[in-house]
């Protein structure tokens, strides 16, 4: 099964840490890393006094369930956490799927595709950066999705 995965940092060097849970992602087994966005920066989505948001998308190619890569990318969201983290509250990592093949899943610990994704630039542009004629499962084409966003925000880095 190919899926989406967005990552996210603000804090305890954002480069870093995308990149150590990408290793971290690639060295779960049943799961590879087949394609990488470019990174992207910008600002905190609430307009909150925060560092910018560094942001990349990666496909992966799975044998896991969703739940079962959900479980993954929440066990690299703890582990980076602990590490880098001394203060709890505070996010070192963020990981979502955001699309996990052409299934729909609404279940209490899981929404696919991701219930934000339409919202959010650092989403969409990264997404569409990897697969430009994306058919997202009930969203429709990415690219028309990004076109009713605002995007000046983001920078590619
Ligand atoms: P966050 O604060 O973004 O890390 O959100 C984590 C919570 O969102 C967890 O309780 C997950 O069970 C839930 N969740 C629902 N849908 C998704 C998704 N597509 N990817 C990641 N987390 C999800």
């Amino acid at each position: 099964m190919l899926a989406y995965i967005g990552l996210g940092s603000n804090l305890n060097n954002p480069k870093q840490q995308i990149k150590n849970a990408l290793i971290a992602l690639n060295d779960t087994q049943d799961v590879k890393v087949v394609a990488l966005s470019s990174l992207y920066q910008s600002p905190p989505i609430d307009g909150s006094k925060q560092p910018d948001y560094i942001n990349a998308m990666c496909q992966v190619d799975t044998h896991l369930t969703a739940l079962e890569l959900l479980y993954v990318c929440q066990a690299i969201e703890v582990k980076q956490h602990r590490v880098r983290e001394k203060k709890w509250g505070a996010r070192t990592i963020d990981l979502d799927i955001i699309i996990y093949g052409v299934q729909v899943v609404a279940s209490k610990q899981l929404i696919i595709p991701h219930p934000e994704m339409m919202n959010r630039a650092f989403v969409l542009v990264p997404l569409a950066e990897i697969e430009p004629d994306l058919k997202v499962p009930i969203l429709g084409n990415v690219q028309d999705l990004i076109d009713k966003l605002d995007i000046s925000g983001l920078k590619k880095l």
